[in-house]
């Protein structure tokens, strides 16, 4: 494993210089983080095993759950992936570039590491100008799963990439915060009704206006390793900061009277409390440590918000995150409850 890792901060005046810095290091089969429009990810060139083995290898990630190939332009598909129904060129066209990944069959120049070993592989067009940048220059598609030691609550800036992996990649280019903030919608349209793997970026409504009929094929739980499950990534624990979280849903006012009674008893105990609140309960609440998750109604906020202020919390030294669920659960916000749901230890509805 390499020892330094170097951080390129990129702007207008230098973007050229970095992306074609970041790009050779790609080609000669080297690992470069940077930003995508919903979280941060780790590059490598898809096509070569032991480049994407170093992935793996930065991130301690299990072999068997398969990363997101991310490519370009179209014309890229036509290497990777095969029997590619007519929905998906819909809804490449309705999505991309943007937060949709889409399973599809995959060809054999797309090595096992990539995919799992499945015989599909995942592929995605993000929506971030440096992305497109760098996936173009390198000349190849880059498999980049989210930037951050597995387990950990995903990565939204360049800090969270080096706090995870600072000396185990070569390279991470800092172009800010990102914009969505979770991860991907997954869909898997290999099937006759196309089946959604993980909520994300794009929501479920707007993706049933075009496919109709479609599966859920993900549970908000952690699943039990024997259990059989169609996307591998779904059977580990997740987004999980190293303190304790519990997640407290239901009605606004509800929520808020649970979070005050919640923290008077922790309080009496002379635990630290840190709170991962919306704007209308902070309005009645308060602890030693409170991070917004912005306004109730608005989810893009709370998508926004969430990975930075669970690694927020881990920082500060509490010895219990409250977090407030009383997120709209619509539209992003049911990829926001389900992401909180798996890094929650401990769920309380009111
Ligand atoms: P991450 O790269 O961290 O955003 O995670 C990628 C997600 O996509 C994981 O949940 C994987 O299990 C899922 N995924 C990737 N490739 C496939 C595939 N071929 N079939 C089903 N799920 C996949
Ligand atoms: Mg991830």
């Amino acid at each position: 494993m390499n020892n330094k890792t170097l951080v390129f901060k990129i702007d207008e005046s230098n973007f050229a210089d970095i992306i074609s810095k970041a790009a050779r290091i790609l080609k000669q089969g080297g690992t470069v983080a940077f930003p995508t429009e919903t979280v941060y990810g780790l590059g490598a060139n898809a096509l070569d095993p032991d480049a994407v083995l170093k992935i793996f290898e930065a991130k301690g990630r299990p072999a068997d759950n398969p990363l997101i190939v991310h490519i370009a332009s179209k014309d890229s598909l036509d290497m990777i992936a095969t029997d590619i129904p007519p929905i998906a060129f819909e809804l490449m066209d309705a999505f991309w570039p943007g937060p949709l990944t889409l399973v599809l069959k995959r060809k054999s120049v797309v090595p096992d590491i990539t995919t799992g070993g499945l015989d599909t592989v995942a592929v995605r067009m993000p929506d971030n100008p440096v992305a497109l940048a760098l996936i173009k220059e390198a000349g190849t598609p880059l498999a980049a799963p989210s930037a951050n030691t597995s387990g950990r609550p995903s990565p939204t800036t360049a800090e969270h990439v080096i706090s995870d992996l600072s000396g185990r990649i070569d390279a991470v280019i800092d172009g800010g915060a990102v914009e969505v903030g979770v991860e991907s919608t997954v869909l898997d349209v290999t099937s006759d009704i196309p089946a959604i793997l993980r909520p994300g970026g794009v929501s479920l409504e707007v993706i049933k206006k075009y496919v109709g009929e479609v599966v859920i094929g993900y549970t908000d739980q952690a699943v039990e390793e024997s259990d059989v499950v169609r996307s591998p990534g779904m059977k580990y624990t997740h987004y999980s900061p190293k303190t304790r979280v519990v997640l407290v849903e239901g009605d606004g006012m509800a929520v808020a009277a649970k979070i005050s009674e919640l923290i008077d008893s922790y309080s009496e105990k002379n635990m630290r409390v840190g709170l991962l609140i919306t704007d209308e309960t902070a309005k009645h609440v308060s602890a030693d440590e409170m991070y917004s998750l912005g306004r109730r109604n608005v989810p893009e906020d709370a998508a926004r918000n969430l990975f930075a202020g669970l690694r927020y919390m881990d920082g500060m030294d509490v010895d219990i995150i409250i977090v407030d669920g009383s997120v709209k659960c619509d539209g992003v916000g049911v990829a926001v409850l389900n992401r909180l749901r798996k890094a929650a230890n401990k769920l309380i509805e009111v």
